[in-house]
């Protein structure tokens, strides 16, 4: 690509709008312009970075045995009632109504069109497992798009579906969905932690986030040095399912029983049994000190949390007046989060951010809310009470947590029958019993992802793509246009590494400029062809190295290899 004809409008400026360092290094090299708040145009240079990263995910979709196809942007609202979701998404959605007054919706997931479309095709459990994927856009009216591609209305998912016979079957296309997703991200050069995750509106347990560390994400993570624990901080729950499982449990009396490390141990002191802590939700209170936790559904989790659950003895199941006192409730305490209330949370050492535990109080009904640390509180304050809390005794030798912002890039959830249950999607089983089929959803955020690999390799003026993404692998500059022996040489080195995808500065610009632009071309490779081509030397320099160095044409082989 000859760089004269390319379209890349760069700025001198940061836009003052851009706080994000990724938005501010694509606004500036003239990867993306917006065209109304969250909703954004792919110019070339981005645009190049978006396809190759989609054909990453293609490559390895295809790898895993997961097959493509496309759904339409344009849904019937009725889907979504018959799913129920409808409520539930809320402002989100963007809908709109055709001219014969029916609902419309623009997508913002896909579960209720497959549940429609190949679901309820599937007749037998011969067809299945079937395990599908899109690239599409979708759209959601996010309360706060910002920071560019990282929180879009409108933006690129790679979502999956997976249907499945039975529960084995399901959890083969999750680990196989899982794999493939950590093989995109080393592709496309960004570091990520899996961690355990709530599911949200999806309806479903089992879910597993893909997060990528960076100053400006806003999840926290909560992780612990050897490794073996990573969880999203964030965690929301409805008061309704609160009080249900209060109701249910009320009869059960305290019992004293000290250490609860083990699942046995707690369903022992609980009076339940361990299947039921297994796979339902419980909350507990800490009679002395008010505070309330959560144990989330699944036995991954609970045996990762378990080990950092303190002392029986102060713990009972909780009911709804608990959630009352602490949420305010009876006292006209009606409002958003409330922040003391949830510091005095932090700062138990009971909890210390080893559970999800931020409780708001809604219009007229009080609810769990989702709530973050570092973005719904004052972050300052929470890290004095973590260094408050440091080299405490611990009466359980749990390691204490390291709490790390991050961005959420992909997402993965083992359904279950929640959508086939609701909206009638079954198949024949082995025994010529009707069963629903069993559901998993998977997605990635493939344009955050790309703001995501900003935030990770870029410094405010430079970009360090890494190789497979890169829009351009290796960038020819050209000193002085003028010098036909530097013409001469550049145009053989664009020939001659056409595979690299090349990108040849051929303008008549002042060095200076065309340095500035490389540098927010980011290629991996640049080679300068200036006053030593005669000689036959050029200079070479990746975005790492300090320096460029001079070099013998006839090495660049070896180096570019
Ligand atoms: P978030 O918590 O950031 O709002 P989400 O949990 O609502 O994301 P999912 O429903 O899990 O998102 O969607 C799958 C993936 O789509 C996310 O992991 C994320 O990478 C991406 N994504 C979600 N919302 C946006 C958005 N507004 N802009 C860009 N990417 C998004
Ligand atoms: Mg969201
Ligand atoms: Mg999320
Ligand atoms: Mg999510």
């Amino acid at each position: 690509m000859r760089q004269s004809i390319f379209f890349m409008p760069t700025l001198k400026e940061t836009p003052a709008d851009a706080v994000a360092k990724s938005h501010q290094v694509m606004l500036r090299g003239g990867y993306i312009r917006q065209v109304t708040a969250g909703v954004y145009s792919y110019l070339p240079l981005g645009y190049k970075v978006l396809r190759k990263t989609e054909k990453i995910i293609e490559e390895e979709m295809a790898n895993a045995g997961v097959v493509e196809m496309i759904m339409p942007h344009m849904l019937p609202a009725s889907m979504w009632e018959e799913s129920g979701r409808l409520p539930k998404y809320g402002p989100e959605m963007f809908r709109l109504k055709d001219r014969h007054g029916r609902e419309m919706l623009l997508g913002p997931t896909h579960e209720e069109t497959f549940t429609e479309v190949v679901a309820k095709s599937i007749k037998s459990y011969k067809q299945m497992p079937l395990h599908l994927y899109q690239i599409q856009t979708k759209f959601r009216d996010e309360n706060r798009p910002r920071f560019g591609l990282l929180r879009g209305r409108e933006f690129v998912m790679l979502d999956g579906y997976s249907f499945a016979a039975s529960r084995e079957q399901l959890d083969k296309q999750f680990e196989d969905e899982k794999a493939a997703y950590l093989k995109i991200f080393k592709r496309t050069g960004v570091e990520v932690r899996p961690v355990i995750a709530d599911s949200g509106t999806m309806g479903g347990k089992n879910s597993t986030e893909f997060q990528a560390p960076a100053a400006v994400g806003e999840d926290t993570i909560a992780t612990n040095a050897s490794g073996t624990y990573a969880a999203n901080l964030e965690m929301a729950v409805s008061v309704d399912t609160f009080k249900q499982e209060a109701e249910e449990l009320k009869e059960m009396e305290k019992v004293a029983t000290p250490g609860c490390d083990s699942i046995d141990k707690l369903a022992e002191f609980l009076h339940v049994p361990a299947t039921r802590i297994v796979k339902s939700i419980l909350y507990i209170v800490d009679e002395k000190k008010k505070v309330l936790v959560l144990i989330r559904a699944d036995k991954e989790i609970n045996e990762v949390k378990l080990t950092h659950l303190l002392d029986c003895d102060s713990l009972r199941v909780a009911e709804t007046a608990d959630l009352e006192e602490l949420t305010g409730a009876g006292k006209g305490g009606v409002g958003p989060v409330n922040a003391d209330w949830a510091d005095e949370i932090v700062a138990d050492e009971t909890v210390k951010g080893l559970y999800n535990v931020v409780v708001g109080a809604g219009e007229s009904d009080y609810q769990f809310v989702n709530a973050n640390l570092g973005r719904d509180f004052d972050a300052d304050r929470f890290a004095d009470l973590r260094v408050a809390n440091e080299g405490e005794p611990d009466p359980v030798d749990h390691e204490p947590l390291q709490f790390t912002t991050s961005i959420e890039v992909g997402h993965i959830f083992k359904l279950g029958t929640y959508y086939t249950e609701t909206m009638g999607a079954k198949f024949l089983d082995q025994n010529g019993k009707s069963q629903p089929v069993i559901m998993g959803s998977y997605g990635i955020g493939v344009t955050r992802l790309l703001s995501a690999v900003v935030e990770q390799h870029a410094t405010e003026n430079e970009v360090a793509w890494p190789k497979e993404i890169a829009p351009f692998g290796i960038h020819i500059i050209q000193m002085k246009m003028k010098d036909e022996v530097q013409t001469k040489l550049a145009q053989d080195l664009e020939a001659k590494f056409a595979k690299y995808d090349v990108l040849y500065d051929d303008r008549n610009e002042r060095p200076g400029v065309k340095f500035n632009d490389a540098d927010l071309v980011g290629a991996p490779i640049r080679i300068t062809v200036g006053r030593d081509a005669a000689d036959g030397f050029v200079e070479v320099k990746r975005p790492s190295d300090e320096q460029a160095q001079k070099i013998a044409v006839t090495d660049l082989d070896d180096f570019i290899a």
